[in-house]
């Protein structure tokens, strides 16, 4: 192995540690629970180690970066996650390699890839990103949605042809009711995936957690959390 391949592979473990020991913590099977690995501002080289170690999520928040990525690692067994803010401008790209949207968070962006993923003849997952700091009707300073804008945009999500309406995602906010309270935020998280598998009953995920949290977001019933540099290390640059 690499020095690079062992490192990912260290981190990978300890990661899996993490998550197997917050699964036993919660009374949950690993099995409900998938790791999808962030890769932003690290090559399409690290993202061909990891599918060699196994892993087969990964995780983009920039198309600029993410598009020749994906197209440089078209050849490994990954489903690509498209996890940061989106302009209605890079939704044909995106539409072009991700399996799942976990950002979306306005009624433009969902007719926006509605259009792309037809026009791709693909089929999209769409999470709606919740900011559960954002004022009612509003959305957040980082994307993502009020709560009370949910039902309608999960709506929309479902009647949009190519797109499938998958579950929630958000980040842990850093300001109002829920800052420092991450557990707090998961909760209400996966309480408001229960109201919309009450009318979405296959919108199953709940993607939560990263690096720092994702115990929290183990605990609180998330099933796919979100991990960057506790596997790739610190990010090169901001991102
Ligand atoms: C970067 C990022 C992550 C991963 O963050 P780490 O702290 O590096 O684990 C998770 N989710 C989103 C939306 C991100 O942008």
């Amino acid at each position: 192995m690499t020095d690079r391949k062992s490192e990912l592979a260290e981190n990978l473990a300890r990661v899996e540690e993490r998550i197997a020991s917050a699964c036993v913590a919660a009374g949950r099977s690993r099995q409900e629970v998938t790791l999808i690995v962030v890769t932003k501002t690290h090559p399409a080289s690290d993202v061909r180690l990891l599918a060699d170690l196994g892993v087969r999520h990964v995780a983009e928040n920039r198309d600029q970066d993410a598009a020749p990525k994906a197209a440089a690692c078209a050849d490994l067994p990954l489903d690509w996650h498209f996890v940061g803010q989106l302009q209605t401008n890079k939704v044909r790209s995106v539409a072009g390699y991700a399996h799942v949207v976990q950002s979306v968070d306005r009624p433009k962006l969902v007719t926006a890839l509605s259009a792309a993923a037809e026009g791709a003849g693909r089929e999209l997952g769409v999470l709606v990103q919740i900011a559960l700091d954002a004022e009612s009707g509003e959305r957040g300073t980082r994307g993502g949605a009020a709560p009370d804008l949910l039902p309608e945009l999960a709506d929309l999500v479902a009647r949009a042809p190519g797109l499938r309406i998958d579950g929630l995602m958000t980040v842990a906010p850093l300001s109002g009711e829920y800052a420092g309270r991450e557990q707090a935020a998961f909760e209400r998280l996966v309480e408001l995936s229960s109201s919309l598998r009450a009318d979405h009953p296959t919108a199953t995920m709940v993607s939560a957690g990263m690096s720092a949290d994702l115990e929290q977001a183990v605990r609180a019933g998330a099933t796919h959390v979100r991990v960057g540099t506790a596997v790739l290390g610190a990010r090169p640059r901001l991102g």
